[in-house]
C-alpha cells in the first residue's frame, strides 16, 4: 500500500521511533511544530478516526496511554502538553494513516482552529 506511515512501520522509510509495542509505534513529526512533536500511530493501517470501530477502543486507549508515558520521557509533561488528532479533509488530515500528534515544550495557542 502506498501509505507513507504504512512504510514507517515496515522499516522502508526511516523514523526517529522512540517507543513501539504490538500494536503501535511513536516516533518524531519530520517537520516539528513544538520542541516536543511524536506522531503514536497504529501499525495497522486504519485511515482516519472516523473508521474506527467499537473493537479498537483498547487500541485508542494504548495510544493514549503511550502518549502519556512519551510526555513523562520527554520531559514536558510538568508544563503541559497537547494531544492531537485530525480527521479529514476539513479537520486537517494530510496523512490518511490515524496518527496522534503529541505536542510540547513549548506555550500553545489557545486557539484551536
Ligand atoms: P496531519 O496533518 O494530522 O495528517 O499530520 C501529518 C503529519 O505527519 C505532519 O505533521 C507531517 O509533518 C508528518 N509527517 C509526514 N511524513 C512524515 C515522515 N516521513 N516522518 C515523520 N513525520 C511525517
Ligand atoms: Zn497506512
Amino acid at each position: 500500500m502506498d501509505c507513507v506511515f504504512c512504510k514507517i512501520v515496515t522499516g522502508e522509510i526511516p523514523a526517529d521511533i522512540l517507543y513501539q509495542d504490538d500494536e503501535i509505534i511513536a516516533f518524531r513529526d519530520i517537520n516539528p511544530l513544538a520542541p516536543t512533536h511524536l506522531l503514536i500511530i497504529p501499525r495497522k493501517h486504519i485511515p482516519s478516526l472516523a473508521r474506527l470501530s467499537e473493537a479498537d477502543s483498547p487500541l485508542v486507549g494504548n495510544m493514549v496511554n503511550a502518549a502519556n508515558q512519551l510526555a513523562k520521557r520527554e520531559g514536558v509533561a510538568e508544563g503541559g502538553y497537547r494531544l492531537v488528532l485530525n480527521c479529514g479533509k476539513q479537520g486537517g488530515q494530510l496523512v490518511p494513516h490515524l496518527h496522534m500528534h503529541l505536542l510540547g515544550g513549548r506555550q500553545l495557542s489557545n486557539a484551536l482552529g
